[in-house]
């Protein structure tokens, strides 16, 4: 079988970590069978559109990786249809959803309904002070079709419902979740074409699946209820309905499910705190579906040849972030130098703007410089912008009151740290910038220890403290390495004067 998915975001915000999850989930099914991945803009509910939305999403799905081979896309900023099967814009497609609904119309599956909205919400409140089930009571179930014409043609306002049966179950099969039945009798009419021309989404994505052929339908939990309305609707027709996947609930830490208002669940968010792409993919392909093995690490690559619907779960997913800053630092470490200053150069500028005139060395050494620079957190950092932070120590000087408090080594004393240092200032003044290089310092620096017995801790300590201003940095030499000459002995010599 030809296997066609599809992710079908409406435009109206930034893309969630959820829709992510989803449009991931149905790309490594159609790449794990050398299927298509289409994208399809929902976008029929017109009050709730944000202008560029679908600009940002389609952005934010290629900076995942993520590449659309039928629908919607978006070059240079600018969208773009491509395939047979268009239009892929939800809002370009009326005609084709009218088509429909009188199809449904005429077969007796669906009715014009007059009723206003003040006689629905009486109805709900009927409803919901018997504590009845609220639902529209089908009211126009019944009306003729000539009323219905001789309506129409008076400009009365209406919508068109599903005519539910009323009897019997709706069943189908769920690909995780196996069997899954709903009562009709509390299903509602629900309306498929509303007031003002366009489809509600339960036509829309029927129509649509059906017209752009897609094989599976995959989506999150939330949608799940919806599904016996679209099934119904596929029988109407006499259409072959797809297979449907629901995906688990993502929840957060605090098994609540994720929401705007108490989680970041922007795409755009972690991007913008410095997560890679390659790692925020790992980790939400761990959402809801796991190898069956103990590994963890997968690459885009990978994932496409492991993934599977077999070993997709229904339990809900727990957005751990601790996990994602483990994924995002297991990708760090795993950064080239000149791939991590091409990744964190941007978040670099963005913090530091004047960074270039730290650099001790020639101009055209600065991404040589800015290697050294970002291995020096390479290995600690959990996300870029955690590692530009930590390295703000290179590019303000330490506060010489914080430097004084810290300064001095357990049992040794002011003085002692005073003529240690002393000594160092001279010790590296010595040696010249072109030989300033940690194969040069190193030895020099324990042919000193050596001669002088002051132990490792009265050295290096207020060493990294002078250079750094804390407690927790990189290694002291390592520092001066990135400082350069002037700088290190600048900041050593500021620390004796302090003491
Ligand atoms: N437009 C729906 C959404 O925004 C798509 C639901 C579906 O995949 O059927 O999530």
């Amino acid at each position: 079988m030809l296997v066609k998915t599809r992710f079908a975001p409406s435009p109206t915000g930034f893309l969630h970590v959820g829709g992510l999850r989803t449009a991931l989930f149905a790309y490594l099914l159609a790449k794990k069978n050398n299927g298509t991945f289409l994208l399809r803009i929902e976008d029929t509910d017109q009050a709730r559109l944000m202008p560029g939305s679908m600009e940002s999403m389609l952005n934010m799905l290629h900076w995942a990786g993520i590449t659309i081979d039928e629908g919607v896309d978006v070059e240079q900023n600018k969208i773009i249809q491509k395939g047979e099967l268009g239009p892929y814009i939800q809002s370009e497609r009326l005609e084709i959803y009218q088509k429909y609904t009188a199809e449904l119309i005429a077969k007796g599956h669906a009715y014009y309904c007059f009723c206003t909205k003040e006689r629905l919400d009486e109805v709900r409140k009927f409803q919901e002070l018997n504590k009845l089930p609220t639902g529209y009571d089908g009211h126009c179930r019944d009306i003729k079709s000539d009323e219905a014409k001789t309506r129409l043609k008076n400009n009365e306002t209406s919508v068109i419902r599903l005519k539910m049966p009323r009897e019997g179950v709706t069943m189908f099969t769920d690909l995780v979740r196996g069997q899954v039945e709903f009562k009709n009798s509390l299903i509602d009419d629900q309306v498929l074409m509303k007031s003002d021309g366009f489809p509600t989404y339960h036509l829309a994505v029927v129509v649509d699946d059906h017209l752009m052929k897609i094989s599976h339908i995959i989506r999150g939990e939330e949608w799940l209820s919806s599904t016996p309305k679209h099934v119904i609707l596929y029988q109407m027709f006499g259409w072959e309905a797809p297979h449907f996947v629901h995906l688990p609930l993502l929840v957060n830490c605090d098994k609540k499910k994720l929401s705007k208002r108490h989680d970041d669940v922007s795409v755009n968010d972690y991007k913008a705190k410095g997560y890679l792409p390659e790692a925020l993919i790992n980790f939400i392909a761990f959402l809801g579906w796991n190898p069956g093995t103990e590994r963890e690490i997968f690459t885009f690559k990978e994932l496409e040849q492991e993934f599977s619907l077999e070993k997709v779960s229904k339990n809900p997913a727990v957005f751990n972030l601790e996990k994602l800053d483990w994924f995002n630092q297991q990708y760090l470490r795993s950064l080239s130098r000149e791939e991590l200053v091409a990744r964190a150069k941007p978040f670099l500028t963005a913090q530091f703007p004047d960074y270039a005139n730290c650099n001790p060395r020639v101009k055209n050494e600065l991404d040589i410089w800015l290697g050294d620079l970002f291995a020096l957190e390479q290995e600690r950092a959990t996300t870029l912008v955690n590692l530009v932070t930590e390295l703000g120590f290179i590019f303000k000087t330490p506060n010489p009151k914080i430097v004084v408090e810290m300064i001095v080594w357990k049992k040794s004393t002011p003085e002692e740290t005073k003529k240690i240092l002393q000594e160092l200032v001279g010790l590296l003044t010595a040696i010249s910038e072109e030989s300033w290089t940690a194969t040069e310092i190193d030895p020099c620096l324990r042919a000193w220890l050596e001669s002088s017995g002051y132990g490792v801790g009265n050295v290096y300590w207020p060493m990294r403290v002078a250079l750094s201003g804390q407690k927790n940095s990189p290694g002291p030499t390592e520092i001066a390495m990135v400082l350069g000459k002037k700088n290190t002995i600048l900041r050593l010599s500021t620390a004796v004067e302090n003491l």
